[in-house]
């Protein structure tokens, strides 16, 4: 099948590249001309494990080409929207670029399209992008495609969905979305065809009640710190509940990243202009801005700040990506300095991001990171850090403070270390 992708981001990208892997011919249109030449030359821009070796095979074999060609990218029968829908100003979505890109498809289409939302946007947005084409042209659908793939498992998630959700009334849509996805639909995680709003309204939903569950628990965690209660403990006894399952119940220095805190406030945003209550995510969204401002425990250990040396184990706002957008180490980082503490950071991906945005050092290991630091920081879980050689770092500290900010450490192996973790 002939393919294009509005966006070549985080999403559009493994889309475009997943789908092309599938055999199909994908044009992917980008606004960002360095960024559409590095990817036309093997280039991923990001870091996601397996995307390189995929684009390269790919372009190799002619089946991927990007462009900024916008008016190419509206001749393919189906056609993709994956850009950017931020946070904005008023914290409500911000749709400029899809409806950006709906005009570009009515001044350029001339015949039958299917287009596919995959950005995330807020009940009633497709409503709009068809009333944009329905302008100029009848014949056409569009469909809300919602994307639930999580960064450092993009590929994966995109082989093996639990679930692909298409909200369409439009039988002509369902069979090619059927033709599309046969190669990934499973028994088990077969396409669920919905009413357009209510697609839209599962890939909110469905983030914040992953959020509500992780501010949940750290609502919990203070409980915990000032009454003697380890959270790790708690989550444990209340995960083991069938009902209830373990996932996202690890109390931490708070949710971040590209998705959880824009579409918490965006469905806040978009539950209030419906006359709607909104307390849950109020609460969520409050908890988690509280429990990012890891400071107050800093302090505990470590009473005056300015002058000390703080290094930063993980940047990145989880694992197995490069992205810092809304990462809880930023608004450290930022609060750190304001202290006038000097920072020292390692993160194995996206050390390069952050240094752009702040004058941080930048360090090569975690070992690197521990010499003469008055206190370490834990800010991402990643896996190699769990494993570190602790005498070692305490060896090369210039005070054995540890502050950790996602319990990768055994309290009762941190013997010789002042250790702080969250809510135990
Ligand atoms: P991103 O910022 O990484 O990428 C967006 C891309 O769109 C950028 O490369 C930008 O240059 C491009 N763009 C902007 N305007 C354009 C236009 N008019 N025409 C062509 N390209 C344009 O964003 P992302 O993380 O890939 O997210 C895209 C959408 O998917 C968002 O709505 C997001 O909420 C949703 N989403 C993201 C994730 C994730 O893990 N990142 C997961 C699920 C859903």
């Amino acid at each position: 099948m002939r393919i294009s992708v509005f966006g070549s981001g985080y999403v559009g990208l493994v889309t475009g590249v997943c789908l092309a892997d599938l055999g199909n011919e994908v044009i992917c249109a980008d606004v960002d001309e360095d960024k559409v030449r590095r990817l036309n030359s093997g280039d991923p821009v990001i870091y996601e494990p397996g995307l390189r070796d995929l684009l390269a095979r790919n372009l190799r074999e002619g089946r991927i080409t990007f462009t900024t060609d916008t008016k190419k990218a509206v001749e393919p029968e189906i056609i993709y929207i994956a850009v950017g829908t931020p946070e904005g100003e008023d914290g409500r979505a911000d749709l400029k670029s899809v409806f950006s890109v709906a005009e570009t498809i009515r001044d350029n289409m001339d015949g039958y399209r299917l287009i596919v939302t995959k950005s995330t946007v807020p009940m009633g947005t497709n409503d709009k992008i068809e009333e944009i084409i329905n302008d100029r042209f009848s014949d056409f659908d569009v469909v809300s495609n919602p994307e639930f793939l999580r960064e450092g498992r993009a590929i994966y998630d995109f082989k093996n969905p639990d679930r692909i959700i298409v909200g369409t009334d439009s039988e002509k849509a369902k069979a090619l979305m059927n033709k599309l996805y046969a190669p990934v639909i499973r028994t088990e995680n077969p396409i669920v065809f919905m009413k357009r709003n209510s697609a839209e309204l599962a890939k909110y939903a469905s983030n914040a009640m992953l959020a509500t569950r992780i501010s949940f628990v750290n609502m919990l965690s203070r409980l915990c710190e000032n009454n003697g209660g380890d959270i790790t403990e708690v989550s444990k006894g209340m995960g083991l509940d069938k009902r209830i399952g373990s996932r996202f119940l690890h109390a931490g220095i708070g949710y971040g990243g590209s998705c959880f805190p824009k579409d918490v406030k965006a469905l806040q945003h978009t539950l209030k202009d419906h006359g709607c209550d909104s307390s849950i995510l109020d609460a969520v969204e409050n908890v988690n801005h509280d429990q990012k401002d890891i400071l107050p425990k800093i302090r505990k250990i470590l009473p005056e700040l300015s002058g000390k040396r703080i290094g930063l184990l993980g940047l990145a706002f989880k694992p197995k990506t490069d992205d810092i957008r809304e990462a809880p180490a930023l608004t450290i980082i930022q609060k750190l300095i304001q202290e006038g503490a000097k920072v020292q950071a390692f993160d194995p991906e996206a050390a390069e991001n952050v240094a752009k945005q702040y004058k941080i050092e930048i360090k090569d290991t975690p070992y690197d990171t521990a010499k003469d630091a008055d206190c370490l920081v834990v800010c991402t879980e990643w896996d190699e850090f769990r494993s570190l050689d602790l005498e070692r770092i305490k060896g090369l500290m210039n005070q054995p403070n540890i502050v950790d900010g996602r319990n990768i450490y055994n309290p009762e192996h941190m013997q010789g270390f002042n250790y702080i973790g969250i809510g135990r």
